[in-house]
């Protein structure tokens, strides 16, 4: 039976595609954006997850642990995330009655995430919706993709995929024949600079999206603006020149929001873009200016 690991299934989004979508967000992704607001996504592994704020300091998860990964505080609990093996039996989320403790990630069927998706059908039909793939990267998982993406094709469900890109072209080529709309996010075209802020070369994504635009699918590219780091004129100018060049004509501006920002320390993780203007919301001003440029599109 084929499975696959996801950390989210969300109903009546209306953000990413036409009418109203089923959001399948994949676990496991090849990228590390440093803005990235689903560091959830990243590991393809189940991981614990500490939400601080709603623990009581009752301290049942202390003893539990077999490798010693939960300290006592004073009031709150300290998590070794190095410590932490995610261990099979997982007493400490047994052992917290207060949803302080939590597994990010778990496996299910194809067959099992067919039947979720199908009970949201009536929405798909009367709104012109359907599923949305996202993540995470979809591509990071081909086969599991590919098997619920044939699922959904034969039930006539409209498909689309939120991608990174980056996944080998073999992969791509035979899941486009499956997908009826690509969500492909470019975000820096300075090969150095996307190295740096990403963590992964931009040849692959820039040759997938290359061949992809001769497919005659319907693509909206994603542009996330991170101040000084993506919206910059240089990178935005660059941007505009490659769409002109690939003939792609819909894009979505994605302005930055530190939304995810506390999910970094409940999953022992550390955010490394702290400070950037724009932490509190992306300047309207700038946004504005920025979508004149992109008005002949
Ligand atoms: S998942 Fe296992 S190793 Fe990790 S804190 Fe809980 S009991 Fe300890
Ligand atoms: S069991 Fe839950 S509420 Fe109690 S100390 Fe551990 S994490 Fe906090």
């Amino acid at each position: 039976m084929q499975q696959g690991r996801l950390f989210d299934i969300q109903h009546f989004g209306v953000h990413d595609g036409p009418g109203i979508r089923t959001l399948v967000f994949f676990k496991g992704c090849p990228l590390r954006c440093l803005w990235c607001c689903n560091p959830e996504s990243h590991s393809p592994d189940e991981q614990i997850r500490y939400v601080d704020f709603k623990c009581k300091a009752c301290f049942q998860c202390v003893n539990v642990c077999p490798y010693q990964g939960i300290t006592p505080l004073d009031e709150s609990v300290k998590i070794d995330f190095v410590q932490c093996t995610t261990c099979l039996k997982k007493s400490c989320l047994d052992a917290c009655n207060h949803g302080t403790l939590n597994l990010t990630g778990y496996t299910i069927s194809a067959e099992k995430l067919i039947k979720i998706i199908g009970k949201d059908s009536a929405f798909y039909r009367n709104s012109g919706g359907g599923v949305t793939f996202t993540g995470g990267e979809p591509l990071s998982q081909p086969e599991f993709l590919g098997k619920i993406l044939r699922k959904c094709k034969k039930a006539g469900i409209h498909t689309a995929i939120e991608t990174c890109g980056y996944c080998s072209q073999a992969v791509l080529k035979e899941i486009i024949p499956l997908v009826d709309l690509f969500l492909f996010d470019i975000k820096i075209i300075d090969p150095e600079k996307h190295r740096k802020y990403t963590g992964k070369s931009n040849q692959l994504i820039l040759e997938n999206l290359t061949y992809l635009s001769t497919q005659k699918k319907r693509i909206i590219i994603r542009f996330p603006l991170i101040p000084g780091i993506t919206d910059t004129d240089q990178n935005i100018n660059d941007v505009i020149l490659l769409l002109k060049k690939l003939g792609l004509v819909e894009i979505d501006l994605e302005p930055y929001h530190g939304l995810g920002i506390a999910k970094y320390e409940e999953l022992g993780m550390e955010y490394l873009l702290h400070g950037i203007a724009g932490d509190s919301g992306y300047p309207i001003d700038r946004l504005r200016q920025i979508e004149d440029f992109f008005i002949p599109f």
